[in-house]
């Protein structure tokens, strides 16, 4: 799925400090100090607005408006602990928007994270505020005995969609190996659900619930290496999504008296819709989906598919197959008055279909809208290798939410972005929306995730993709402005590397989006070779495709391609909270000689990255830090800064230096 959209950001608190009201107050000597500040401030130079409210603060430090100013200063610096303590003395000072805790409270921060997506959850205080671990996250996140002595290799799953109701009913049987000697396993539905009928062989099973988890007794010890099916039935009312797709179930809309369905359960668990093994690990190699809806619906999912019965009592079965392993979460229905067209993309081994459906008053805004899921296909198979999902085909689908990377059968909602500016960052002609989730086909679908912890390799490589196809299209400047624009939105608020076994909810804050990202392109500018990068990224998706992958699978892959140990990087990026901070001085003398001094701190002896900084407003020079103090000096230089992306001339951006973390300075 995207990125959670963040409702606010720090360039909304930088708009925020034209509206003060500490000018009424002004001393008339103090005016013209005052408008320079202002000035330097809308220019951008926040340096030297932060020098000049240091000097101007002392004869008003009652004032938390200013304060404010140079927190928001501070922070387009990225010297984001120097904002924070300025925030504080705003709020000490009498400083009253609401947003500043934002910046100064962890607690509040979740807190409205988690009310933005209608979540109520438990925050643990001594956990930095993530949510509190309950019984049924480690039910349904942990690998216990019952859930590696099996593995699962096809499902044939039955839904029947009773919309009057809001309510759903149908079947599942399991087909899978035993890998262990067993006799009792664990599958997954939530407990909302009635468990009409469990068997074996014909024969009723004996099972306990906990939770989601449903623990089968088989009464007999079952050897390894054994061929098993189990079928259950199983009826009830599903979740109705409260802000899907972060926060999911099934979402009901219904126009003129006609529905329009669609259920997004990612993090959530595919278990709180149909019976399945209720974990990443486990992937069946492929999939039946028979989608029962009422007379007169479509009933999409993913896959092909195979054949449309009537079957009675006013109902259709639409029968998809999906020929490639497909993550639980994946699996989607839609139900609707879709409409069908298609086109085919050809590359050097053939050709394979891209389906649409729409609905039909949206027909013509969507035939001109996907007109751009051709070249994004294209670069991606450049970029990656060949769309994995070949003979299923491409699938986008009319969804009543946003999107979400459904296998085949990709969700797209927004009105075709009609409704919001088209969301893109960078042209018209491109809605990131289509990129990022058709991204997921590569990350995440092909190349799947066996935990929520590494959730940030799903997201950070698709959202990474974003900022590829910017480059192939458009050309590096546009790297660069897209890399920005997500810079800015990272929160940093816990490590982006989740906790395994509790289905850790990684996507809240959407740092393993961002900050994923940001973690990719800085690992690129300190390998500062693009070919190699390149071909990490591409080949670490040709050796994994249908596979699991882990964090250390990637660290490993990267060490193989560069012969050098990035440990010290990756903790950094991965396992910590906070980024690496650069430590800045620099001083211009009267001949104008820049002597700037700088190194990494809160880092590793062995931490190594560069970064850029700008003389004279348009030289941009990329210099790299250690973590021992190092002197760059120049001549002719009138002004000094560090491009970042606050502020940056995406054209001088000289290659492999555009890195994202934060500063400390000495004023
Ligand atoms: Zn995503």
């Amino acid at each position: 799925m995207r990125g959670v959209r963040v409702l606010f950001c720090y360039l909304i608190l930088a708009g925020s400090v034209s509206a003060q009201n500490i000018e009424s107050l002004l001393m008339a000597g103090d005016r013209s100090a005052y408008n320079e500040i202002m000035s330097a401030l809308q220019r951008k130079d926040f340096i030297e607005a932060i020098i000049g409210l240091n000097s101007f603060i002392p004869g008003y430090s009652s004032y938390g408006d200013l304060y404010f100013i140079r927190g928001v200063a501070r922070m387009q610096l990225n010297d984001v602990e120097g904002a924070r303590k300025d925030f504080i003395l705003a709020k000490a000072s009498g400083y009253k928007e609401e947003n500043i805790n934002f910046f100064i409270s962890k607690e509040y921060l979740v807190g409205r994270l988690l009310k933005d997506l209608k979540m109520e959850i438990k925050l643990d205080s001594l956990r930095e505020y993530r949510p509190v671990i309950e019984s049924r996250d480690t039910i349904q996140g942990a690998l216990r005995p019952e859930r590696t002595c099996f593995d699962v290799y096809f499902y044939n799953l039955t839904v029947k969609i009773l919309p009057e109701s809001k309510s759903i009913q149908g079947s599942n049987t399991i087909f899978f190996r035993t890998t262990a000697d067993t006799r009792i396993i664990q599958i997954d539905l939530f407990p909302r659900y009635t468990i009409t009928s469990l068997k074996r062989d014909g024969k009723d099973l004996i099972y306990t619930r906990n939770y989601g988890g449903i623990f089968i007794d088989f009464g007999e010890i079952i050897p390894a290496g054994k061929m098993e099916e189990i079928t259950i039935e199983y009826s009830g009312i599903p979740i109705v999504a409260p802000k899907p797709p972060w926060n999911g179930g099934f979402v009901w809309e219904q126009e003129k008296k006609r529905y329009n369905v669609g259920v997004a359960c990612e993090h959530l668990g595919a278990s709180s819709w149909w019976p399945n093994k209720d974990h990443l690990s486990d992937k069946p190699d492929s999939m039946i989906i028979n989608l029962q809806v009422p007379y007169g619906y479509q009933g999409i999912s993913n896959g092909n598919l195979r054949s449309q019965t009537d079957v009675g009592s006013g109902y259709n079965n639409f029968e998809w197959f999906v020929s490639y392993p497909i993550n639980n979460y994946n699996v989607t229905i839609y139900m609707g008055d879709f409409v069908n067209f298609s086109e085919e993309f050809t590359n050097n081994s053939g050709k394979y279909r891209i389906d649409y459906y729409v609905l039909p008053k949206n027909l013509k805004k969507a035939r001109e809208y996907y007109t751009q899921t051709k070249d994004v296909i294209g670069i991606f198979e450049k970029a990656f290798g060949e769309y994995p999902f070949r003979t299923d085909g491409v699938g986008l689908v009319e969804a009543p939410f946003e999107g979400m990377e459904h296998q085949g059968a990709i969700a797209i909602g927004g009105e075709y972005g009609k409704s919001n500016n088209r969301r893109d960052y960078w042209t018209k002609d491109y809605d990131y929306l289509v990129i990022h989730e058709l991204a997921h086909e590569w990350w995440g679908n092909a190349v799947a995730i066996g935990d929520m912890a590494d959730a940030w390799i799903n997201e950070g490589f698709g959202t990474y993709s974003e900022f590829l196809f910017a480059e192939e299209k458009f050309g590096y400047p546009e790297y660069i402005r897209v890399a920005a624009s997500n810079f800015s939105s990272i929160l940093n608020i816990w490590p982006i590397v989740g906790e395994r076994n509790i289905n850790s909810n990684t996507f809240l804050g959407g740092d393993i989006y961002n900050k994923g990202a940001a973690m990719l392109n800085n690992l690129r500018c300190i390998i500062n070779n693009d070919s190699l990068f390149k071909r990490i990224i591409k080949d670490f998706y040709l050796k994994n495709i249908y596979r699991i992958v882990t964090t250390d699978d990637f660290i490993r892959h990267v060490r193989d391609y560069t012969n050098t140990d990035y440990t010290g990087f990756f903790n950094k990026f991965l396992y910590e909270t906070d980024p690496p901070v650069l430590s800045c001085s620099y001083s211009i003398d009267r001949k104008n000689n820049l002597t700037f001094n700088y190194r990494w701190t809160r880092v590793g002896p062995d931490f190594s990255m560069p970064f850029c900084i700008a003389v004279n407003n348009k030289e941009y020079i990329r210099l790299n830090g250690t973590s021992f103090p190092q002197t760059f000096s120049y001549e002719n230089v009138n002004s000094f800064f560090l491009p970042n992306e606050y502020r940056y001339e995406k054209e001088l951006v000289p290659p492999n230096s555009f890195t994202y973390y934060w500063t400390t300075w000495p004023f």
